[in-house]
C-alpha cells in the first residue's frame, strides 16, 4: 500500500509502499479517505530533537484522518464493514487505575497513532475498535478529518465554564483559532486571542474571535482597557506554547481566574508564581481529548452550528503531500488535507 513514512534521518516525508497492515482478533483496518497535517508530523518532517528520540524510522506517520471500514476482528462487534469512522489515535493501556476508572485520557502508557506505532498517512490503518468513532452522515469528511485536533481545542474550551466569561486564548494556529471558535459558540462574553501572525489572527477572526491581538504591535493591557475588563480575563486558554505568551496570560488573569494549559513548550519556563498565589489562579494541563465524551461533545456541537470549515484553508491529493508541507511550514496555513482518494 501507498504510505508516507519517515525514510531517513533528514528533514522531509518519502511517500512510498509498505505492507498492509494486517487487522488482530480486536482490531479494525480502515481504509482511509482522508488525512490532515499535524504540527507534530511537521515535527516529524523537520526531525527535532523530539523527533529523533520518539519516532522510529520507516514508520508510517499521521493521525488525523477519516475512512472507511473495510475488515473487522473476530472480536469486534459494534463496528461494520463499511462504516464510516474516524478514532482516537491515543491508544491506551487499558488495566491501569485511570483506564479502569474510565479516565483513559491520564494513561501513564499511551501509544500515539503515527508516534509511536504505525500512522495514519498510508491507504490503510489498523487501531483496537475501541478507538473508532463512528460518523454521523452530516459530519463532512473534511471536518471528520480534523475531528483530533477540533478535540484538543474542545477539551482545553470546556475545561471550564465560559458562558458569560472574558477569555483570552494565546496562540492562534489551528487549535486556538477552533477554541476561538467554540468559546464563541457556547457562549463567552469577550473572546481575545493573541498571536505574533497576523494570517493567523484573520483566521481566527473568521472563526468568531471577538478581538485579535499582535502582540508585537499591541498589549494585552490596552486591550484590557478597550474591552472595560478592570481585572482582566476570568478564562485563560494558553495555546501557543510560547513562553513569552504564558507569562503574560498569568500577567493579565483576573483573580480567581482560571487557565488551562495546551502549548506544549520547548523549554523550562520561569513563571511570576506570586501572581499565581495571590490571585488564587486555578490551572490545569490538558493533554489529548477525554475518551469519549470530548468526541461526543465536539460531534454535537458541529451538529447544533459550530462553524469551523474556514479553519481548512489547504486541499491536496496525496501525489502532492509536499506542497501541504510547504503549506504547513510557511506559517500561512489553517488545516491542510490530504486526499488518498486520488
Ligand atoms: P501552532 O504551532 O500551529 O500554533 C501556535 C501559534 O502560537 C502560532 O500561530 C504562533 O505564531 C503562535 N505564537 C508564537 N509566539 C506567540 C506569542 N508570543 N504569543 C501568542 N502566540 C504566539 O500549533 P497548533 O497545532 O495550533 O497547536 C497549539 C499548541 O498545542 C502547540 O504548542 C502544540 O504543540 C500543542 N498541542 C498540544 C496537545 C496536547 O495534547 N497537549 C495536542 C496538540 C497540540
Ligand atoms: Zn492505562
Amino acid at each position: 500500500m501507498k504510505t508516507l513514512l519517515k525514510h531517513t534521518a533528514d528533514q522531509g516525508i518519502w511517500l512510498t509502499r509498505t505492507q498492509r497492515p494486517s487487522c488482530g482478533h480486536n482490531d479494525v483496518l480502515i481504509k482511509i479517505r482522508k488525512t490532515a497535517i499535524c504540527g507534530t508530523d511537521v515535527h516529524i518532517y523537520n526531525w527535532d530533537e523530539w523527533a529523533q528520540s520518539t519516532v522510529p524510522l520507516n514508520m508510517s506517520v499521521g493521525h488525523e484522518f477519516v475512512g472507511t471500514v473495510t475488515e473487522v476482528g473476530v472480536e469486534v462487534s459494534n463496528i461494520k464493514v463499511g462504516d464510516r469512522v474516524s478514532g482516537e489515535g491515543h491508544i491506551t493501556c487499558g488495566h491501569c487505575r485511570n483506564c479502569r476508572a474510565g479516565k483513559r485520557h491520564y494513561c501513564k502508557d499511551t501509544q500515539g497513532v503515527g508516534v509511536n506505532r504505525p500512522g495514519a498517512f498510508a491507504e490503510y490503518l489498523v487501531i483496537p475498535a475501541c478507538n473508532v468513532v463512528k460518523l454521523p452522515d452530516n459530519i463532512s469528511d473534511d471536518l471528520a478529518a480534523i475531528l483530533d485536533p477540533l478535540g484538543n481545542a474542545t477539551h482545553t474550551a470546556l475545561t471550564y465554564d465560559l458562558v458569560g466569561e472574558d477569555v483570552l486564548i494565546t496562540g492562534a494556529g489551528p487549535i486556538g483559532a477552533m477554541a476561538a471558535a467554540i468559546a464563541k459558540h457556547v457562549g463567552a462574553r469577550n473572546v481575545v486571542i493573541s498571536d505574533i501572525n497576523d494570517y493567523r489572527l484573520q483566521l481566527a477572526k473568521s472563526l468568531g474571535a471577538t478581538r485579535v491581538v499582535n502582540t508585537q504591535r499591541e498589549s494585552l493591557h490596552q486591550v484590557i482597557e478597550e474591552l472595560q475588563l478592570n481585572e482582566g480575563f476570568s478564562v485563560g486558554l494558553e495555546m501557543s506554547g510560547n513562553d513569552k505568551a504564558l507569562k503574560s496570560m498569568i500577567r493579565h488573569m483576573s483573580h480567581g481566574g482560571k487557565v488551562a494549559l495546551l502549548g506544549i513548550p520547548s523549554q523550562d519556563i520561569a513563571v511570576d508564581w506570586n501572581q499565581i498565589i495571590f490571585k488564587g489562579l486555578t490551572i490545569k494541563g490538558i493533554y489529548g481529548r477525554e475518551m469519549y465524551e470530548t468526541w461526543y461533545k465536539m460531534i454535537a456541537m458541529l451538529q447544533s452550528g459550530l462553524n469551523i470549515s474556514p479553519i481548512i484553508t489547504h486541499h491536496f491529493d496525496i501525489h502532492d503531500f509536499q506542497k501541504g508541507f510547504d503549506a504547513m511550514l510557511s506559517g500561512e496555513s489553517g488545516k491542510v488535507i490530504l486526499d488518498w482518494q486520488a
